[in-house]
Formats: structure tokens, C-alpha cells, sequence
């Protein structure tokens, strides 16, 4: 990986590590959804980068991929809330995720071993490293104290523009697996949950636009956002009903309705170890 690339890597992982790590205390009872997303995609352009992706905010046994619209939904007592960022400088990404309980301590455990797990698999992954072997180690982390991982999501490389680039980190000791190496990027992202593991789909709240797309409204989002995934409310004014064909986001909800934790860093492989570019203090 050259210079500026791997400088475009750190200063945007920092970037998300700070203002994650700021957000996370801002999340109380009362406060709404839209307060956090706009503190978080503003915050990172004040900082110098752009968000590659809205700012998810998912509660409970909604695992990943919501987006708040307007500031009708607000944080309640007991809620289990996973905050994922994203920031680019340039398309090279960093994605990072906690989760917090609001104004309770009941889940303590369930996010520690979330958390666990990520440190465990980030410690395993080296250049030559197969990655149903990192799955593995998320696996066991999580089954040992008694929750399960969700085996329907996956951690993910990053390439230049690109949030999933083709190669998946599972969460669970999988069949099929890849051979990871030096200079890839990773985002390592363990789910876990008291429930079975397994994902149904809600609703779509976040959009990308892909090749198929045509037409004005297309080429216009396209401009804006490349093919980095938006939400409507980056775009107002825009009737999105009449674009046709885009990817849509739908919402991760756990199935049996049990509540799920997720913890998430970015990583570049190299030989002796990875880098972690979301940890703060670099
Ligand atoms: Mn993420
Ligand atoms: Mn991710």
C-alpha cells in the first residue's frame, strides 16, 4: 500500500474513531435518532472527510441498517443501541461500531463478549490467515458465554469507493473461506445476540445507486454520492419514487425478535499483525 493511501486510511479511521467516540456519551433517554445521525455525518465533515454511509443508529433486535429519517424516534430507557459510522477521505474507507444501553445495565454482557470477540479476532489476523478461522474465533468467543453470533452478517474488505468489496469475514467457522493478506483492508464486524442468530429483512432506509440506474434523478445522486450508499434525507427535494433500480438497505432485524450487540474496527493486514484504524490515538 503506498503513502498517501495508507495516510487516506489513518486520518479517515481517526476521523471515525473520534467522532464515534464522542456520539456514543450523547445517546440518552429523550434524545432523538436524527440529533445523533446529523451530530455524526456533521461532525465528520467538519473534521475534513465525508460519511460513507449514513449514520446507522439500530435499537435492540434490530441489527444493523437503520437509518433515522426525522426526529420522531428518540432514545428510551433499556434500549440497546448500535451506533456505525462511516467516514472516507478520498473513497478509502473506515467503518467502526459500538453499542451502548441507554440509562440500564442489563446487557453488560452481552456487549463485553461482543467486544471480546472483535479483540480476539483482531489479534488473530495476520497476512496468510484464512478467514473462517477469524469466524471461528468470533464463534467460540461468543458461544462460550452462552449467546450466539449472528451468522447472517459478515465482516467485509473495503477497496477504494467500495464499502463491500467481495471478501467476507464470517461471523462463525464457515465452509467456504478466503486467504487474507498483506494490505488488505477489513472491517471486522461480530454480531451477538440471545436469540438463534438469524436475520429477517424490515424496511429499506438507506439507498445506493448502481450501474442500472438511469436518468436524470440518477445521474444526479450518482454525482453526489458515487455509488456510496444515502439516505432520502440527503437528498431533499428529490423525489426518489421515480428512480428506478436502486440498491436498496434494508433493514437486519434479528428473528427471533431477541436483542443483538455489534462492535466494529477497520484493519490493514500485514505480515506481523493488523493495524486497527479506528482505535483512537494513533
Ligand atoms: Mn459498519
Ligand atoms: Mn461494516
Amino acid at each position: 500500500m503506498n503513502d498517501n493511501i495508507h495516510g487516506y486510511y489513518l486520518e479517515a479511521g481517526q476521523i471515525a474513531a473520534k467522532v464515534r467516540n464522542d456520539a456514543l456519551p450523547k445517546i440518552k433517554e429523550g434524545i432523538s435518532l436524527l440529533d445523533i445521525a446529523q451530530f455524526v455525518e456533521g461532525t465528520i465533515k467538519d473534521m475534513g472527510a465525508e460519511p460513507a454511509f449514513p449514520c446507522n443508529i439500530s435499537i435492540n433486535e434490530i441489527a444493523s441498517h437503520y437509518t433515522p429519517q426525522d426526529h420522531q424516534a428518540c432514545f428510551r430507557k433499556g434500549d440497546v443501541v448500535k451506533l456505525d459510522i462511516g467516514a472516507h477521505i478520498e473513497g478509502y474507507i473506515a467503518d467502526t461500531a459500538a453499542t451502548i444501553e441507554v440509562g440500564t445495565q442489563n446487557h453488560n454482557l452481552l456487549i463485553h463478549t461482543c467486544e471480546d470477540a472483535l479483540e480476539k479476532a483482531i489479534r488473530y489476523t495476520k497476512d496468510g490467515v484464512e478467514t473462517n478461522q477469524i469466524g471461528k474465533v468470533i464463534e467460540d468467543t461468543i458461544k462460550e458465554r452462552g449467546f450466539n453470533p449472528i451468522k447472517d452478517l459478515t465482516g467485509h474488505n473495503l477497496e477504494q469507493y467500495q464499502l463491500h468489496a467481495g471478501i467476507t469475514i464470517p461471523n462463525y467457522k464457515s465452509f467456504f473461506s478466503h486467504t487474507i493478506k498483506k494490505d488488505m483492508v477489513f472491517a471486522i464486524e461480530p454480531f451477538a445476540t440471545y436469540g438463534r442468530g438469524n436475520i429477517k429483512t424490515g424496511k429499506p432506509f438507506i439507498f445506493a445507486i448502481i450501474n442500472r440506474c438511469k436518468g436524470i434523478i440518477a445521474d444526479d445522486l450518482k454525482g453526489r454520492f458515487g455509488s456510496l450508499p444515502f439516505a432520502p434525507r440527503w437528498a431533499p427535494g428529490t423525489d426518489l419514487d421515480e428512480l428506478k433500480g436502486a440498491r436498496e438497505y434494508y433493514e437486519l432485524i434479528e428473528k427471533d425478535g431477541e436483542i443483538v450487540a455489534q462492535s466494529e474496527h477497520t484493519v490493514i493486514v500485514n505480515e506481523e499483525g493488523c493495524e486497527v484504524i479506528t482505535r483512537l490515538g494513533k
